[in-house]
Order: structure tokens, then C-alpha cells, then sequence
């Protein structure tokens, strides 16, 4: 529904604004002349950070490539096999680019077929839902032509367990990768920013959010943001360390966090409404990816590509989250050595990296680190006035 303005309804606006301006200035005024100080100092409200606030640990396994995300394809027996995995920490971030990217590979061999194509979506995570959503918009034949395949579902997934802040980090290391893929990631990262800023609202749970930087060193600064400056909007920077949590430089930008748990679910939603099919299955060996009926497969398996297509380069990144309870005033998030992303379903503070360690299960001792951080971040945030 499109909302008309009128002009008396910007008038009134207007008049609004400025009788609140008015209000203000006068307020302000009258504070000079008391000889009080009006503190117009930007306030932030305090994460309550302790261990009796943390209402869940999470430990999840990012599908790592130091040569970046794998996006190509190939013929694969008489079937055509498209792969999308491999993106690292930055996953939910790239899922649209990527499936874009991906379902693009296919459009030359499906020019070659007369009959409509049935598509075989290989995992239920961002990566696999976001491209069997894609599929279904460019090419949907009927109920049923797209169906997922997967050994979990939502909220099972790696995916799940992001963050889920929009920003394309640690999804590669810069020696390692080919001109092909910094061509690829860059228009992954474009097409995605893009696709989600459309799903911005409580539907999808995608929301903008102010992203604080916090940094020790000026010479920080000057890093430009992963994925290309461009992709960050508003970037201020502050070098006020009494009101940005006693760090001397900060860069601050607005990006989007996304709430897992509501996004997986309303793509599985769309999924469905839209006709699709999904089968809970483990494909054990590639063999019996060659009995499925469908001839054209995308493989979006995350770290199960490393078994089922012997790709020894990808590895598991194990990263662990502390979750507390909700905050809703918080309105902001930040990083530093690790991250503050405020959603809906609990403060997630995380930010760790560990290479090549496939446990699952949470360690104290690191739990007690990142509490330890976040305690010292909050002890920098100036009590308001
Ligand atoms: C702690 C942590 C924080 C993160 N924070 C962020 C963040 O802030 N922003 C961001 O963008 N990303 C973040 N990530 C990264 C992100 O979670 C991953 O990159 C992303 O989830 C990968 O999605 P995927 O769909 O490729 O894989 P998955 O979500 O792992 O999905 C894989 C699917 O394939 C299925 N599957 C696997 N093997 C088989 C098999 N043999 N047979 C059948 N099915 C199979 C699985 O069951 C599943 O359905 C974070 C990750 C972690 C762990």
C-alpha cells in the first residue's frame, strides 16, 4: 500500500519539528543562564554484562577456505553440479551474492534443455535457501521443480548459530586468493547488500544498526572496511574517548544485523509457499548424489563439502558465542577484539577463532575471556548524566 502525503500533513510536520526545536533551544538557553551544564554528549546504554545474564553458549563451525568461497561448476556424470560453500565467517552476509552467482552457472546448460528442469538444492542453511529461493523466482516450472535436500533443517544449522551481522569478514586470506575470486567476492558482496536491504523489517527480522569500531591505534583507521567502503553507509569517526567507551579512535557506520532464528524460518516460509519441496537426507558419498532424479544439483553443504567432495582446503573455524538476556535498549554494536551484535533473541557477544578444532562443545575458559572483554569495554562507558 503506498501512503500519500499531503501537504498539509508536511506542513504539520514541519510546524512540529520546529516547535520541538524551539522547545530545545529554549530548554537549552535557560540551562546556560542557571549556569547548568547541558549535556549534549551522546549516551549509550550499558550492556549488562554477567554471568548470571547468559542464557545460552553456542559453539558453531564456520566453513573456512583461505582461498575464499567456491562458486563454479561442473558436469558431474550425466547431471550438472553447481557448488556454493565455502564462505567462511561471512556466510549469512554473502548468501544472496553468491546464490546470484551460483544459479547463474547454470542459465547456459538449462538454454541446452527442452523440458522443464528440476533442481536439486543440497542443504538447508542461508546458502542453500537463499539459492533455492533464487532458482524458484528465475525458473519455476510447477510445485515441486525445486526440492532441498539436507541433513538439518533450521534452526539445526550452522547458520543459526551467525552472528548474523552484515559485513564480509574472514571469508578468505588476501595472499591466497585468485583475481577470479576477489572479482567474484566483490560482486557477491554488491548483489547481496543489496538484497538484503529489501528485507529490512520485523518479517525477516533485518534491521539497520549503528556499528561502533573501536579502535586503540589511529593508523586503524585507515583500513578500508571488507568488501569495499562503499558497502558501509554514514562512516563517521570519533576520537572522543570519554563518550566511545575510553577508546581513542572510533569509526562508526551503519550496517545490518540479521536475526537468525525469524530469517531462516521466513525463508523456509517462502520456500515453501512457493511450492518447494524439502527431504531430510545425509548423502554419504558422492554416488548417491548420481541416483538423484534431478539433473541440475547445487551443492550448499557449508563444511559437509569437505567429506562428500574430498575438499581437504576447507576447514572448520570454530567460533563460540555467550548469549545474555535481551536487551531491547540497546541500539548499537560494536567490535573490538571481539563483537557486540544486539538481537532480539539475546546480547550475543563472540568473536573467537579457532583453526582447524572441530569440538563442539563450549570451553570455560573462553566463555570467562569474553565476559572478561565485554566487563572492560563497559568499565570505558561514561555513567549518564
Ligand atoms: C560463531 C559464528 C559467528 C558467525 N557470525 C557471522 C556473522 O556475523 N555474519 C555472517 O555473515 N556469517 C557469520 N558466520 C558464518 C556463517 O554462519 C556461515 O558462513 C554460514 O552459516 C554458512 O552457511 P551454509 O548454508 O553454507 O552452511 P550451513 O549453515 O552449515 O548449512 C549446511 C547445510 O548442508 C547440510 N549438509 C551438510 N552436509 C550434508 C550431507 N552430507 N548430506 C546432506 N546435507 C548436508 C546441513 O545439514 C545444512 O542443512 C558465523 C559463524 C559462526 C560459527
Amino acid at each position: 500500500m503506498q501512503t500519500k502525503i499531503t501537504t498539509s500533513a508536511i506542513r504539520r510536520r514541519d510546524f512540529l519539528r520546529g516547535a520541538v526545536q524551539t522547545g530545545a533551544s529554549s530548554v537549552a538557553l535557560l540551562a546556560a543562564r542557571r549556569g547548568l551544564a547541558f549535556d549534549t554528549k551522546r549516551h549509550f546504554a550499558p550492556v549488562k554484562v554477567a554471568r548470571n545474564r547468559v542464557i545460552r553458549e553456542v559453539v558453531g563451525l564456520r566453513p573456512y577456505r583461505a582461498a575464499g568461497f567456491v562458486v563454479e561448476a561442473q558436469r558431474f556424470g550425466s547431471k550438472f553440479l553447481v557448488h556454493n560453500y565455502g564462505h567462511g565467517g561471512a556466510g549469512v552476509t554473502l548468501s544472496w551474492g553468491t546464490a546470484s552467482l551460483s544459479v547463474d552457472l547454470a542459465k547456459d546448460f538449462l538454454t541446452t534443455r527442452k523440458s522443464p528442469t528440476r533442481f536439486a538444492v543440497l542443504g538447508c542453511g542461508v546458502s542453500g535457501l537463499s539459492t533455492a529461493l533464487l532458482l524458484q523466482r528465475r525458473y519455476q516450472n510447477g510445485p515441486g521443480t525445486v526440492t532441498i535436500y539436507a541433513k538439518d533443517l533450521p534452526p539445526n544449522t550452522t547458520s543459526n548459530v551467525a552472528g548474523a551481522w552484515w559485513s564480509p569478514t574472514s571469508a578468505y586470506e588476501e595472499p591466497v586468493v585468485t583475481a577470479r575470486f576477489i572479482e567474484q567476492f566483490r560482486a557477491a558482496c554488491r548483489i547481496s547488500n543489496r538484497a538484503f536491504q529489501l528485507l529490512v523489517g520485523p518479517e525477516y527480522g533485518v534491521r539497520w544498526i549503528d556499528t561502533l569500531e573501536l579502535m586503540r591505534h589511529e593508523a586503524s583507521l585507515q583500513r578500508e572496511l571488507t568488501g569495499g567502503n562503499d558497502l558501509y553507509y554514514q562512516t563517521e569517526v570519533h576520537r572522543d574517548p570519554d563518550t566511545y567507551f575510553g577508546f581513542p579512535f572510533v569509526r562508526e557506520y551503519k550496517s545490518m544485523l540479521i536475526e537468525p532464528s525469524i530469517y531462516l524460518s521466513a525463508l523456509l516460509r517462502d520456500f515453501y509457499i512457493a511450492g518447494g519441496r524439502v527431504v531430510v537426507k545425509e548423502f554419504k558419498s558422492r554416488a548417491e548424489l548420481a541416483r538423484l532424479r534431478e539433473p541440475v544439483i547445487f551443492n550448499c553443504t557449508g563444511l559437509g563439502s569437505r567429506a562428500l567432495f574430498d575438499d581437504k582446503d576447507l576447514t572448520p573455524v570454530r567460533g563460540q558465542i555467550e548469549v545474555l538476556l535481551p536487551q531491547p535498549e540497546i541500539d548499537y554494536c560494536y567490535l573490538s577484539s571481539g563483537y557486540m551484535f544486539p538481537r532480539r533473541d539475546g546480547i550475543v557477544l563472540g568473536g573467537t577463532w579457532d583453526h582447524d578444532d572441530w569440538s563442539l562443545a563450549p570451553n570455560p575458559e573462553q566463555a570467562n575471556g569474553i565476559l572478561e572483554a565485554h566487563i572492560e569495554i563497559m568499565k570505558g562507558l561514561r555513567p549518564a548524566a
